[in-house]
């Protein structure tokens, strides 16, 4: 008997930003894009999560990642949605 921790869950800690793993649960890949030029391109998450592991915050992939076209380290991401295009996306493999 006894052995019952009682854990304050519902004390207030900053949002959780989204990680990798979660992009990789919905297929979402991770879009970036560079702030000086506007070169942009979209990486999968599972790629991501080779190097960095799964639960690396989406918000920071920008700080670690570096322009392939002008070599600037001014690069934002973000979780690539799919588009508001007002059709369903939901695919079935
Ligand atoms: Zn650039």
């Amino acid at each position: 008997m006894g052995g019952f921790k009682n854990r304050n869950i519902e004390r207030s800690e900053p949002r959780n930003p989204i990680t990798l793993a979660d992009l990789a649960a919905k297929n979402i890949g991770v879009f970036c894009w560079c702030n000086r030029c506007n070169h942009n391109a979209e990486v999968t998450a599972s790629s991501l999560i080779d190097s960095l592991g799964p639960l690396f915050p989406v918000p920071e992939l920008g700080s670690l990642m570096r322009c392939s076209a002008c070599n600037a380290r001014d690069v934002s991401t973000r979780p690539a949605w799919p588009s508001h295009g007002g059709g369903a996306i939901a695919r079935h493999d």
